[in-house]
């Protein structure tokens, strides 16, 4: 899978590194820095259909973000952590495609400072219950057998109750998260789509129907699940779509079961939109009736992007996912 595996010289001897390394064939090469070579020149995105190196690093500056507004659910405090860039899937509208100037892919092996970042931001609000959200820049579950540090931020979940993890992902790895025990303030979000939308735009991650799948895998094992319909994608028969994605989801007993579900209407930053249309000229993703808006995203104009939403969010509730339980993501005064 990896063109060419590059670690830190000051991480040769780290537990993890070494781990990771045993199940990769090939030789690694010694750096000083990974970002002396990381995205120093520019690679065109879609070349990692061809070529992706990996990067095994440790993160400086940092390891947490407040998260923008309407990031997550009302009057809580949102952040997210960064443990990894770029992503081994492909989706079209994925706005890594214009963030980096390389699609190669850095892991970061320093999670023992993240979790110590994290129990800082905790003290910032006391008593106060604290998301923390990962798969930001990259999937969460996708490459969690190599990387091996969910049981960290499990423990960190385990005792401190007022903290929230989310792992989001498109992945069905679930391999590491059935080995740990049930935690209500560790969840897992599934991002969904209709299956043929799927099919078309979510290039290599497994289909909607195999992450249904693993996802009531988990909840039958008792852990704590979510979704999150984003990106929505305007087509004339969106509305059947997401009625018979709810039902699939219905069957399964996921509706009624979400700790969460966002909905959050297709969007770009300039660059991403640029480097969207130039990689995927003929994406089945609309892109004619889209405008700049309120955060200088380009999305569709705000009557259409509420439309789109209200409907799926009245057939959420329809088929069982509490109304209480369902937000709109990034979306001024939603
Ligand atoms: S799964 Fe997420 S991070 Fe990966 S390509 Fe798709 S949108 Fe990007």
């Amino acid at each position: 899978m990896w063109n060419e595996v590059y670690v830190e010289e000051g991480l040769k001897s780290h537990p993890r590194v070494l781990k990771i390394l045993e199940k990769i064939p090939s030789a690694p090469i010694y750096v000083d820095r990974y970002d002396e070579i990381w995205g120093r020149s520019k690679k065109p995105y879609l070349h990692k259909r061809e070529t992706l190196n990996l990067f095994l690093a440790k993160k400086e500056g940092q390891l947490l973000k407040l998260a923008p507004d309407a990031y997550g659910l009302d009057g809580e405090a949102h952040y997210y952590f960064i443990h990894a860039y770029n992503c081994i899937y492909e989706c079209q509208y994925c706005y890594l495609q214009g963030y980096f100037n390389t699609p190669d892919i850095v892991l970061f092996m320093n999670h023992e400072d993240i979790l110590l970042e994290m129990k800082k931001t905790l003290a910032l609000h006391p008593g106060k219950k604290v998301w923390f959200h990962a798969g930001e820049f990259s999937d969460s579950l996708a490459l969690s057998h190599l990387t091996g540090e969910l049981s960290l931020y499990h423990e960190f979940c385990e005792s401190h109750s007022e903290a929230v993890i989310e792992l989001r992902t498109k992945s069905v790895n679930t391999k590491e998260m059935e080995k740990l025990p049930p935690l209500k303030n560790f969840i897992t979000s599934f991002s969904l789509s209709p299956s043929e939308m799927a099919r078309r735009v979510d290039l290599k991650t497994p289909s909607t129907n195999l992450r249904l799948k693993a996802m009531e895998k988990l909840h039958l094992m008792g852990h704590s699940i979510a979704a999150h319909f984003d990106p929505i994608i305007y087509e004339d028969d969106f509305k059947k779509n997401y009625q018979d994605l709810l039902e699939s989801m219905g069957k399964l007993g996921l509706t009624q079961n979400l700790n969460y579900l966002s909905l959050g209407v297709v969007r770009f930053t300039k660059d991403v939109f640029r480097e969207m249309e130039r990689n995927y000229p003929d994406s089945l993703i609309q892109t004619g009736p889209m405008v700049k808006s309120f955060d200088n995203k380009v999305r569709y104009h705000r009557p259409m992007r509420m439309w789109m939403m209200n409907t799926i969010k009245d057939l959420s509730i329809e088929h069982g996912v509490p109304k209480d339980k369902i937000y709109l993501c990034m979306e001024e005064n939603a």
